[in-house]
């Protein structure tokens, strides 16, 4: 059963501030509406941040709009985290690499954003990596190699065509309302960036 309008009230109220701005902030799209009220009446009462609630506005932003098209363009006119370049328009890749070992075989999927320089060699040598060292265990090796070079080969392509990939706007989707409250600090915003390639 769904706790009703009362027991809400009295979830958030006991929540820290930083508990309750960390809701906000990541899963206030996940709420029903009924929640989401109560969620921002308690911010407003206790007179959080601003960005705050801002954050929660923007989790609600459809991807196809024009106000969604704000946050792609804020976010690929930022330098490269990798290389500090201004020139490119970044982007993002799911890049996977292989690793097998004599028993183990290793498969990381892992989410890049950076300049299309930078994310096409990360892709280059996770697949060079993947060649030489995937293959060995077995049937794993053999099985996960396939899909981590499949993978990188539709990233290259997607990289190529100069859109946002997927993989951009489904981080943009999930982050936005981190991405809100830190919009104005391009030093925060880089910082951000910045720890995504490195998870
Ligand atoms: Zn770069």
């Amino acid at each position: 059963m769904q706790p009703d309008i009362e027991q809400l009230k009295t979830t958030y109220k006991n929540l820290s501030d930083d508990k309750l701005s960390s809701l906000a902030i990541n899963e206030a799209a996940s709420l029903r509406p009924e929640a989401l009220e109560v969620l921002q009446a308690e911010i407003k009462s206790r007179g959080l941040d601003e960005d705050i609630a801002n954050g929660i506005s923007a989790q609600l932003i459809d991807t196809g709009s024009l106000e969604f098209d704000g946050y792609v363009s804020l976010i690929r006119s930022q330098p490269c985290p990798v290389c500090a370049g201004t020139l490119l328009p970044l982007n993002a890749a799911v890049i996977g690499i292989v690793k097998s070992f004599i028993l183990v075989t290793q498969y990381k999927k892992k989410v890049m954003i950076a300049c299309p320089n930078c994310l096409q060699n990360a892709n280059q040598s996770a697949t060079n990596t993947t060649a030489l060292l995937g293959w060995w265990g077995l049937p794993w090796g053999i099985i996960r190699s396939a899909q981590a070079l499949t993978r990188n080969v539709k990233s290259a392509r997607q990289l190529r065509s100069g859109e946002p990939t997927d993989t951009l706007i489904s981080f943009i989707k999930t982050n936005i309302g981190v991405i809100e409250g830190v919009r104005k600090n391009k030093q925060s915003l880089g910082f951000m960036l910045d720890s995504v390639n490195k998870r």
